[in-house]
């Protein structure tokens, strides 16, 4: 309450403010408050606001930009792989007679990656998300199928290894090779009977090789044979050394193509000395000549005799070396 000091009455009354003045003057401050308040709240948002967004964008901008490259180098990576899909489908499985990866297993796996990718909001980055999982998928895959290529890849160069495909005495070495194969009149015997080999004739004391890969399974005198070695090629192969005048490996031992195994004599049922070679295929006595590789020229052959010479040589003084510690 407010007072006023009255002359007339001498004394301190109160001020009394009509209610309609009051009201106007109320109303006049609270407009005016308002007005300004406003304005200033007005003013400063829109200068916040603008810089606010002017960070945003820029950084969205550049975020954007960062991704595009990223996007840009994971498509590249997809193009990438699929060259590397289709060198292996059309060059490597169809070399190594395997078929090429049908696309429902080169897609399998792929397929619950746009659910994971739904759990993203953003669109772009959404996108980005199930490539970068495909590409991861299709790169397991391949992982795989060039681990199956390199199985392959074994087992074939075993099996080949294992194909008595050279002559086991040296050309350099051979005095005559006679190609009768099947039935025959036997040189002591004197009647018809199937020949199940070749003979090559050497000197006495000439190398004898092994024409694949196997393992010794026989390694001593046989009646009619003489001094005789069977070599297990596995995959059904086996190959027969007649007549040597003696050995260079025993029963059991691991041979490989080209290596020396025995030397030539006329043991056995045997009239000058030769070798008489026999190839078997899965039990049955096969020509030998069908499997020679004829075009190996002589030189081929020495690297390879003494490729397995080199081999063996290194293998026995390893041994040595290993007995003497
Ligand atoms: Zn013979």
């Amino acid at each position: 309450m407010r007072y006023t000091y009255n002359q007339e009455t001498c004394r301190y009354e109160p001020i009394v403010v009509g209610s309609g003045q009051f009201a106007k003057k109320a109303f006049q401050f609270l407009g005016i408050s308002l007005l300004l308040g406003a304005g200033l709240l007005l003013y400063y948002n829109s200068q916040y606001d603008l810089l606010d967004e002017r960070v945003e964008k820029d950084k969205n901008e550049m975020l954007k930009s960062q991704w595009q490259v990223l996007h840009h180098q994971l498509e590249q990576m997809s193009t990438d792989l699929a060259k590397i899909e289709d060198t292996d489908d059309n060059n490597f499985r169809t070399i190594l007679e395997l078929e090429p990866l049908s696309q429902s297993i080169r897609d399998a796996g792929t397929g619950g990656h746009e659910k994971n990718g739904e759990q993203i909001s953003n669109p772009i980055i959404k996108n980005s998300a199930i490539l970068a999982n495909k590409i991861s998928d299709r790169i397991t895959i391949e992982q795989q199928s060039m681990q199956e290529l390199g199985e392959k890849l074994e087992q074939v160069q075993r099996e080949r290894a294992s194909r008595p495909a050279i002559q086991p005495i040296s050309n350099h070495n051979l005095i005559r090779l006679n190609k009768i194969f099947g039935l025959r009149l036997h040189p002591i015997f004197h009647y018809i009977r199937p020949h199940n080999g070749l003979d090559l004739t050497a000197a006495y004391g000439t190398h004898v090789y092994a024409s694949a890969d196997g393992q010794v399974v026989y390694a001593e005198p046989a009646s009619g044979y003489g001094n005789v070695i069977f070599v297990n090629h596995g995959y059904g192969f086996e190959t027969r050394y007649a007549h040597l005048s003696r050995y260079n490996v025993k029963k059991g031992d691991y041979v490989k193509r080209g290596q020396l195994i025995g030397f030539v004599g006329s043991t056995g049922t045997s009239t000058n000395n030769h070798l008489h070679y026999e190839v078997i295929y899965n039990g049955k006595y096969i020509n030998p000549i069908s499997f020679l590789n004829t075009d190996l020229t002589q030189d081929e052959y020495n690297k390879l005799i003494k490729h397995n010479h080199d081999d063996k040589t290194a293998r026995q003084k390893q041994a040595k070396s290993s007995q003497s510690k």
